[in-house]
């Protein structure tokens, strides 16, 4: 299928930080070290240096000049000058493509990188080890991950590129998919109801609620903007709080961002084992631009981010064998009654808890519909081929929709449709 590329934050104490920007700087020393020397032979009207005759060069300069060059991997000085390498190949190949007339722009000459631009990045080579909660890389060793479970495990890695941005440090790797790819899963079915006020709730009770340092700084964040309101046009002021403000989005939307990772990341659970994975994963195709059209509704909805949300779970249900389920939005999930399939018209989207006035059901308003998708999803399920093969492995599935779905199965095999058909299971709930 072709590579697949992988990045994610590093967790680093300050002396594996300090580690990162050695690295770094020499990266980036040897890279403007390497232009240096092409540009002189150039000049001279010599062949440039290839990199690897750069490489040589600064190996034997090393005892001498750059001893400090010792205190890093020998990897980053060198992945630095085969990128310079490739920088000028691109360069010649523009160049090329100028002349001919297919070029409208420059074709940019490779530059010296700067240290005002951040601490940049370098690559390493050799071996590298994946694991759950690290990773392993040469000479730095053993590096925390801000988030676990989300790199694949067992898989051969060739390099890595870390990074830095803002002050974070990232690593990122590409793999093969071929390697990554799992074996189809065959747990539970569970249904997700993406929310506003909880981030998502799942089927089997669980609930995934929004960071507090979100909630926290969701405060802040209105009363900045009040203040914002209050000053004046073209004022200092206005300039600070316009700074502050834009500083505190940014804030906001990584810790989203990483908090939907981790939601996302734990629900298709990729490196537990086949049978604990969930098979099938319901979620509703909520309509966001919709809904933004209710004002009231739209900071909350922007904030949990639905729309990013769906997408890690396509991407990270796709790696791990999971089918991702999507329910049409006409289906009413949260309407129904997960209990006895009783359909609430009037539901308001103030209601948290729904009653149900058939069954005497009652309960939080987004478990049930968590519930609804995830029957739905499994009806779904039952009409494809591929649960068939689960079933009949003998494959026992955990769960309360592991239950409900014998119940259906022993009473003679009920015709599964996709049409509200959540009355065909009197003992669900
Ligand atoms: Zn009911």
């Amino acid at each position: 299928m072709g590579m697949r590329g992988y990045k994610t934050e590093l967790d680093l104490n300050n002396e594996q930080i300090t580690a990162c920007k050695k690295h770094a700087g020499c990266a980036r020393f040897a890279y403007n070290w390497g232009l240096s020397r092409k540009q002189a032979a150039r000049q001279a009207g010599e062949r440039m240096p290839s990199a690897r005759d750069l490489h040589k060069e600064l190996n034997t300069l090393k005892a001498t000049e750059f001893p400090w060059m010792y205190e890093v991997s020998k990897c980053a000085p060198q992945e630095a000058l085969i990128n310079l390498d490739e920088a000028f190949k691109h360069f010649f190949r523009k160049v090329g493509r100028k002349k001919a007339g297919q070029l409208r722009g420059k074709p940019g000459y490779p530059q010296y990188k700067s240290r005002k631009k951040g601490f940049g990045s370098f690559r390493l080579t050799g071996s590298i080890h994946l694991f759950e909660k690290s990773i392993q890389l040469p000479r730095l060793g053993v590096l925390r991950l801000k988030e676990c479970g989300y790199l694949p495990i067992g898989v051969k890695v060739a390099q890595a590129t870390v990074s830095e941005h803002a002050g974070r440090w990232y690593v990122s790797i590409q793999v093969d998919d071929k390697q990554s790819s799992a074996e189809p899963a065959c747990g539970p079915v569970i249904g997700v109801d993406l929310g506003v006020k909880t981030l998502a709730t799942i089927s089997d009770g669980r609930a995934i609620v929004n960071p507090k340092a979100m909630r926290a700084r969701l405060k802040k964040l209105r009363r900045l903007s009040r203040w914002h309101a209050r000053t004046q046009k073209g004022s200092a002021n206005r300039k600070q709080a316009q700074q502050k403000l834009a500083r505190l989005h940014a804030r906001i939307a990584h810790i989203r961002k990483d908090a939907l990772h981790q939601a996302t990341t734990s629900l298709v659970a990729k490196n537990k084992p086949q049978v604990e994975r969930p098979a099938v994963i319901g979620v509703e195709d909520l309509n966001v631009s919709g809904l933004l059209a209710n004002r009231k509704v739209a900071r909350a909805i922007a904030d949990v981010g639905l729309s990013e949300f769906r997408r890690q779970l396509t991407y990270k249900a796709e790696q791990a064998g999971v089918v991702l389920h999507v329910v049409s939005r006409w289906e009413p999930s949260s309407k129904t009654c997960s209990g006895c399939g009783w359909y609430k018209s009037d539901l308001k989207l103030s209601d948290r808890l729904f009653h149900c006035a058939a069954c005497g059901l009652v309960m939080d308003r987004d478990a049930n519909a968590a519930r609804n998708l995830a029957l739905l999803a499994y009806l779904e399920l039952c009409s494809t081929a591929s649960y068939a093969g689960i079933h009949a492995s003998g494959q026992e599935r955990s769960g309360w929709l592991g239950t409900v779905s014998e119940t259906i199965l022993d009473e003679g095999g009920t015709e599964p449709g996709t049409d509200g058909s959540v009355h065909v299971c009197p003992s669900f709930g």
